[in-house]
């Protein structure tokens, strides 16, 4: 059930030992771009289980005076955001002030929250209904049983260890979810990428002065590795679905010969289950050999629909942004289900030009789903990087989305790559 606040919650700071106050003289406030906002009622709902809060180093919280009519800072403490459980998509950042120096954020999304009667609340809406990364799905006792079980089974595989390392080591959902026999399975394969994104979440300069979250798989597994465990999840888990392109590598397409064997190998044992492709697309032709090859999904990671601003973002080497529109057309072609990874960033994603640039490639594409996943970054930083000034307010990201639902009724929306029961329902 979701819980909304009768009324708007105030807002919420912390001191330097992360303790959390209510400041009752302002109203909790959001970001979207470099506008302030004080969400709706129905734009908040109570902070979703599993959820975590960020106190944010060098940033002064800007809530909302109803006596004066203002957006001033609280001077208080430190500003406070949400890292909001997966399937949720964020409506806005929170808001702050940088201080002089304030240190870049590391790479996650900064929801703003609230807090009135006992309860937080954050900017959000449930995208996805799918419980497969909810926390009270994870029994880690479980996971570990379910790691001992395959590592004896398969003991020279290393691409076994290395999902074994991020299912208990990294907490990853995925990786979790693969030990628990059950659902999408993640399975890295590339060390390499010929992206370089500002937010890469497997490799970070040093001169960025923050840590990638993931450490990149170090190996390019060979098919027979991938066949080998790949065949029994395909065989055997609910709903099952085998994944490459994970957070902790670079970009799989740069393995696609070794995919193409893998998923030949495993279409030679089973018709089960969908196998799935998340990437950059940005190699046309490989894209072509993998769906003659028998991949059903690929899930196409877009910070804009907007050229500029793709570029400016993944700094693409060797290929464009038509080579990714390329991709796409292929993979529909071969009637490959194709889901667009549509970063949120409350104030880019729904300005009306953006809106424009979707819905042309939604239309001319026939793309099949969005997933509306939060954009894991510094705001100040990405803004400044793309040189983004919002002089055209955002058409706000609830609507955004209740208006691509409107015109295009056939689009599935959600957060995780779907299995196969939604994919028969929903492709055209
Ligand atoms: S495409 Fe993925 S791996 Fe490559 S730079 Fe971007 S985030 Fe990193």
């Amino acid at each position: 059930m979701v819980i909304r606040p009768g009324k708007p919650p105030y807002l919420v700071y912390s001191d330097e030992h992360d303790n959390l106050f209510e400041d009752s003289s302002l109203l909790a406030t959001g970001r979207s771009g470099n506008r302030y906002v004080v969400p709706a009622t129905d734009e908040l709902i109570e902070l979703p289980e599993g959820s975590d809060f960020f106190h944010l180093p060098g940033r002064v919280p800007i809530g909302y005076d109803t006596v004066t009519k203002n957006f001033r800072p609280c001077n208080k403490g430190f500003a406070v955001a949400a890292f909001v459980t997966p399937a949720y998509s964020q409506l806005y950042f929170a808001a702050w002030k940088n201080k002089k120096n304030a240190p870049l954020l590391p790479l996650f999304a900064y929801t703003a929250i609230g807090w009135l009667k006992n309860k937080f609340y954050t900017t959000a809406l449930r995208i996805d209904p799918d419980i497969r990364q909810d926390c009270n799905q994870f029994n880690q006792k479980l996971v570990e049983q379910g790691v001992s079980k395959l590592i004896k089974k398969f003991p020279e595989n290393r691409l076994l260890q290395h999902i074994a390392h991020c299912a208990t080591v990294y907490y990853c959902p995925a990786a979790r979810n693969y030990f628990l026999f059950r659902w999408e399975a993640p399975f890295p394969t590339s060390p390499r990428c010929n992206s370089q994104c500002l937010g890469c979440i497997s490799y970070q300069p040093k001169k960025h002065n923050i840590s990638a979250t993931q450490n990149r798989i170090a190996f390019i597994p060979t098919p027979e590795e991938i066949a080998e465990i790949a065949i029994p999840h395909l065989e055997n888990a609910p709903n099952p679905i085998v994944s490459f392109g994970q957070g902790c590598e670079g970009e799989p397409l740069l393995a696609w010969g070794v995919i193409m064997q893998a998923i030949i190998e495993i279409r030679k044992h089973t018709t089960k289950g969908i196998i799935n492709l998340n990437t950059n697309a940005s190699m046309p032709h490989a894209i072509e050999r993998l769906c003659k090859s028998g991949l059903d999904s690929i899930r196409v990671s877009l910070n804009s629909a907007r050229k500029k601003f793709y570029d400016l973002y993944y700094k693409p080497k060797k290929y464009s942004f038509n080579d990714v529109l390329q991709s796409i057309q292929i993979a529909r072609q071969f009637n490959c289900w194709v889901s667009l990874n549509y970063f949120v960033f409350p104030g880019l994603t729904d300005e009306p030009d953006e809106y424009k640039a979707l819905r042309n490639i939604i239309k001319k594409y026939k793309i099949n789903m969005l997933q509306w996943r939060n954009f894991n970054i510094d705001p100040d930083w990405y803004i400044s990087h793309l040189g983004y000034t919002d002089k055209k307010q955002g058409i706000g990201i609830r609507n955004l989305i209740s208006k691509i639902k409107d015109e295009f009724p056939y689009l599935y929306h959600g957060y995780f790559n779907p299995g196969r029961n939604i994919i028969m329902k929903y492709k055209k």
